[in-house]
């Protein structure tokens, strides 16, 4: 039994399974959908416009996701939507967003419904952080 990982496309988690025994450190995505689309072109900008527009607000406030689909697709943002939630979803994978829910963080795999999007407070302090070996 491995600790689970995430989908290096949808963000959501990846739960270990029996037939991967032998080749689990190269399982990258949660599905055969996620394993065929090919990668966002846009996904990296995505995930640099929720950390801009984020580092624009005050400490701790959360901005809607359609925020950042507006500014990057004014006119075609709700296409984007789905794009916009997997970018943050991997920015959740690397400890550098959270999705919440009425102000608490929740699981993006399960999260149900609309979502907020807020900088892992500990992120500037654990950057700096020195590891204790
Ligand atoms: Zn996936």
């Amino acid at each position: 039994m491995e600790a689970d990982k995430t989908c290096s496309r949808c963000g959501r988690t990846i739960t270990w399974r029996k037939k991967w025994v032998t080749c689990w450190a190269e399982v990258r995505y949660c599905s055969d959908g996620c394993r065929k689309k090919k990668p966002g072109a846009h996904g990296a900008c995505i995930e640099t416009t929720i950390l801009e527009l984020l580092a624009k607000r005050v400490a701790g406030a959360s901005i809607c996701p359609s925020e950042v689909a507006r500014e990057m697709w004014p006119d075609a943002w709700q296409e984007r939507m789905e794009e916009t939630r997997q970018a943050a979803r991997r920015l959740v994978a690397a400890n550098q967003l959270e999705i919440t829910q009425n102000g608490k963080a929740v699981d993006p795999s399960t999260a149900k419904g609309p979502i907020r999007l807020r900088l892992v407070k500990h992120h500037l302090n654990q950057s700096h952080a020195r590891r204790a070996d």
